[in-house]
């Protein structure tokens, strides 16, 4: 069996286009050459890899489904594909991409007007400059929905004041995405751009998790931020909303992508490991492991695939989106931890890999929307009952 069967177990691969399979593979082949060698290294000392970037751009993978401003208008399947491949990887290069890619140059595509997307895309896609996306705040996550950072009309400005708590790429962005409420009581999106004058961003140190990719506290006050950087087409926090769950299909594929590496993992230690005089692979209690694993991570598979090709023809809803995620994240995070006790004590060491897989899926398990909370998004559609604020829609 070919190293691909051994993971690809229903021969996936034969529902992919030439075009799907070709950047998937442009994706691994750098991330094998160029982010596994070193990446425990960067995680360890909690640095993000600036070196990576270069050649992350020359991918030409920036902007994913975007389609024209110099990105590469993937299909949604390959979208998926590519954010599984990072993942597969590292967790922390898959956010990076996640954070730039999706949550920040979509909100500029989607919500933007055609002179914001002309003036922030091509830059973003060439990754000359980076973006951010500005939702949690200190006293929001689940319910972002409520966030009190504020936007005051002044003069040819407007004048953001709050508080935002866990942005990925905060500290490094050229572009944040601050989503503010308007004197109108709805939410707006606002590019807040290096250097502007009463924003600061502060790295978030001690994670356990993801820690080669920098989060954000940042704190506005009084920023200044031009009439023109405000998203022209962003109404409320529904389209907000819709940002977020042309996202969330990606963590799925990413949660995918992690739960696949620790499989791998762990059936390559499986068969070299020996206790009792053979290899533990040859143990049936650690078959049963590996078998549950690869049904799995075979059910990830096609749901994601079939989700992607439901994106791809504009029939995703954000339940099933939220679906996709919390199995995803869910059943990944089950892997991931079997398969690092399949490695013993070794499975702590980060020289391995497992251990990082490990403690980064607590993270992707979260972010995006707790399980619970994509469980809510479900169980709303399913019964038309909201039990998210205890109100009914
Ligand atoms: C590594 C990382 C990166 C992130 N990147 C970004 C980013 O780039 N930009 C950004 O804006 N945000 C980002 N986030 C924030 C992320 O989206 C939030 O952490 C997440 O939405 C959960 O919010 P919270 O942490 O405040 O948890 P809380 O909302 O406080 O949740 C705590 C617990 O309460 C439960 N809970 C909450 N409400 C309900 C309810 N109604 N019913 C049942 N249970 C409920 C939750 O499920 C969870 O179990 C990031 C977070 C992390 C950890």
């Amino acid at each position: 069996m070919t190293d691909t069967a051994l993971t690809d177990f229903y021969a996936l691969e034969d529902l992919l286009t030439p075009e799907e399979v070709e950047i998937r593979d442009r994706v691994r082949n750098w991330c094998a050459k160029e982010v596994t060698p070193r990446i425990n290294d960067y995680w360890e000392a909690a640095a993000f890899p600036f070196e990576l970037v270069p050649g992350f751009a020359e991918l030409g993978i920036a902007g994913g489904t975007i389609q024209g401003y110099g990105s590469p208008g993937m299909s949604c399947v390959a979208a998926g594909l590519v954010a599984a491949e990072l993942a597969r990887a590292d967790g922390s290069i898959g956010t990076f991409n996640g954070v730039h890619s999706f949550l920040a140059m979509q909100s500029i595509a989607l919500l933007g007007s055609e002179e914001q997307r002309e003036r922030f895309l091509p830059p973003m896609a060439r990754m000359e400059q980076i973006g951010a996306f500005g939702l949690t705040e200190p006293q929001h996550g689940s319910d972002a929905v409520a966030l009190e950072t504020s936007a005051r009309r002044d003069g040819d400005a407007f004048v953001l004041d709050g508080q935002k708590k866990w942005i990925g790429n905060g500290t490094i962005a050229d572009h944040v995405i601050v989503w503010a409420r308007g004197e109108d009581g709805q939410v707006g999106g606002y590019v807040v751009e290096k250097g502007t004058p009463g924003f600061t961003a502060r790295v978030m140190t001690g994670k356990t998790a993801l820690r080669a990719v920098w989060q954000a506290e940042i704190t506005l006050e009084g920023a200044r931020v031009p009439v023109e950087n405000r998203l022209e087409n962003c109404r409320s926090f529904k389209d907000v909303s819709t940002i977020l769950d042309r996202t969330r299909y990606t963590v799925a594929w990413r949660a995918l992508g992690l739960a696949t590496a620790a499989y791998e993992l762990a059936l390559e230690h499986s068969l070299h490991r020996e206790q009792f005089g053979q290899p533990i692979a040859g143990y049936q209690l650690v078959q049963e492991k590996l078998a549950r694993m690869l049904a799995e991570i075979t059910t990830m598979q096609l749901m994601c695939w079939r989700l992607s090709t439901l994106a791809d023809a504009g029939r995703m809803t954000a339940a099933m989106a939220s679906l996709a995620k919390r199995h995803c994240c869910a059943t990944a995070r089950q892997i991931v931890a079997d398969a690092r006790d399949l490695f013993g004590g070794d499975g702590i060491l980060l020289e391995h890999h497992i251990a990082r897989h490990h403690a980064d899926i607590e993270a992707i398990y979260t972010f995006e929307g707790t399980d619970h909370v994509q469980a809510l998004i479900v169980g709303r559609e399913i019964t038309g009952l909201s039990a998210i604020s205890g109100r009914r829609r």
